[in-house]
């Protein structure tokens, strides 16, 4: 926060000083000598609010209004940098945000915009190679060879499930019913997650073009993009962009002057985090409650107005283009061979660093809380991190050296989920972080089956006992059995994961909740 009284102080100081500085230089550039530049999420979010001054890439932290004067002074006049404005870590400065630690061992493809272009300027997107990914898709390929190669590239679906897109796509393409649709999923309802929305908030096109594509491949003439109302900026970024790009011909009727005709709609959701699950989201769309419902049918057959629908979330689409410009083995040549690309995490909790990252997948839990994290908050010691949201699991200190990726986290009784990170320090109570991610489940519940709805409140019911002290002997036992039944009988993802954060503490960190029950005693 602050960042938008900095833009408006440094504007407004430039022009007292009589400095030719213009808020877009595209626009007039016989006029100005110095552009300013709002751009989305740095991903920094720890060292905000940020200001990096061009030609020399400097990146100022923590600014201040009061700062200002001094930057114009030294900076923008002088080309000097200010030390004490900089990054320091361990008695280092770094001036620029390519040497700092955070930035330097990230492999930024999906969010490479994000902080670096407009993204309120289609002009900026086109300057960086954006809709080149579409223009190859309409000319260069037929519709078999953009599904084919999606399906080589092996991209997996980053909204939680990890199923492959071109799986997806094709069932979708092979559907005889003519009318077919493209959904994003940008609902993002997973505490401290934020990775969707700073697509969305940073670099809105580079997501279009992804369902651009899709829908080309799968002949869907009409697009949505679900989002939570909770996002106002990544409403109205988004907005701007579909208006810009049906300026430029690349949405509506003959896109590019081929047959290819395709628009994009936005629906606001309400913020349940049971509409991003699949029937959920498009039953909300249809403006009916948002209830997941029995499947089959699938969403691929039956999704939207119960036409064959390829869903995925923000992430996936923003690789699409990525993939079609640079090519499969370009893409495969990306973490493991199973999980290939890149992954966005929000990095939150008792780190050093809490951020927006993406690395490659099959990076080490200890890369990234230790190398871009900068480790632990306040010198305490590592305890765990919760991964995946309320549908994930807790890792330890044994689990460091696991790699990142879909496949390793299953195994370990863990997912990836949207990409959410809590790291938690040695003070942190496990049961009361079960307890805090059952209160959101059950807050979350939509009722509809008894499992879930019943089930959740009972666990609940006693996680909250236990955390004040008033556990019985026999409540691990009635957690874990109810666990088990909840996973086993709920009708959709939420119920059947809910229990995820219970069973994994109770593995990993038995002995704390044993605690909590023989300590009233
Ligand atoms: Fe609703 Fe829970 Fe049943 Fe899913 S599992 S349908 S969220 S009650």
């Amino acid at each position: 926060s602050g960042s938008l009284e900095i833009y408006e102080e440094m504007l407004r100081l430039m022009k007292k000083e009589g400095l030719n500085c213009s808020v877009n230089l595209e626009e007039e550039p016989h006029d100005s000598s110095i552009g300013m530049k709002k751009s989305g999420c740095h991903g920094f979010c720890e060292m905000g609010p940020l200001l990096r001054i061009e030609p020399w890439g400097y990146l100022y932290i923590k600014v201040k209004v009061e700062d200002c004067k001094e930057i114009i002074e030294e900076t923008i006049k002088k080309g000097q940098c200010i030390e004490r404005l900089i990054y320091k870590k361990d008695g280092k400065g770094y001036k620029t945000q390519a040497e700092i630690p955070f930035y330097k061992k990230q492999t930024r493809l999906v969010l490479e915009h994000c902080g670096h272009i407009d993204a309120t300027s289609i002009k900026e997107y086109l300057a960086v190679g954006g809709y080149e990914a579409l223009e190859k898709a309409l000319f260069d390929r037929d519709d078999e060879g953009i599904i084919h190669e999606i399906t080589e590239s092996n991209l997996r679906g980053r909204g939680g499930g990890g199923f492959p897109a071109g799986r997806k796509w094709t069932q979708v393409r092979r559907q005889v019913e003519p009318t077919k649709y493209v959904v994003c999923n940008g609902d993002e309802g997973d505490p401290g997650a934020f990775m969707d929305r700073s697509i969305m908030e940073g670099d809105p096109h580079r997501m279009l073009e992804g369902m651009m594509i899709a829908a080309k491949a799968c002949k869907a003439r009409e697009g949505y993009i679900y989002v939570r109302a909770e996002y106002p900026l990544a409403i109205s970024r988004l907005r701007k962009a579909i208006d810009e790009a049906r300026e430029y011909g690349l949405l509506g009727e003959h896109i590019l002057g081929t047959d290819f005709s395709f628009d994009i709609k936005i629906n606001r959701g309400a913020g349940a985090f049971v509409c991003g699950e699949g029937s959920a989201l498009t039953a909300s769309i249809e403006g009916k409650r948002g209830m997941p419902r029995v499947k089959p049918p699938r969403t691929v057959e039956q999704g939207l107005f119960e036409k064959p629908t390829v869903l995925n979330n923000v992430e996936t689409f923003a690789n699409v283009p990525l993939i079609i410009l640079n090519g499969v083995d370009w893409y495969k040549g990306i973490g493991p061979e199973k999980s290939p690309g890149t992954k966005a995490f929000a990095l939150t909790g008792n780190i050093e660093n809490t951020g927006l990252i993406e690395v490659p997948m099959g990076t080490t839990l200890r890369e990234v809380i230790f190398d871009i994290g900068g480790g632990m908050r306040d010198g305490a010691n590592f305890k765990a991190v919760q991964i995946g949201g309320p549908s994930g699991g807790c890792l330890t200190s044994d689990d460091l050296d696991l790699p990142l990726d879909f496949d390793s986290l299953k195994k370990a009784g863990a997912m990836i989920g949207s990409g959410g990170l809590v790291v938690m320090d040695e003070n942190t109570c496990m049961v009361e972080v079960a307890r805090f991610f059952m209160n959101f489940t059950q807050n979350e519940s939509c009722g509809k089956c008894v499992p879930c709805r019943e089930g959740t409140k009972r666990m609940l019911e006693i996680l909250e006992r236990i955390v004040v002290g008033g556990g019985e002997e026999n409540d691990l036992d009635q957690l874990l059995e109810l666990a088990d039944t909840i996973s086993s009988t709920a009708l959709c993802g939420l119920g059947k994961t809910a229990a995820f954060p219970v069973v994994s503490t109770i593995k990993k960190f038995k002995g704390e909740y044993l605690a909590h029950i023989v300590d009233k005693k």
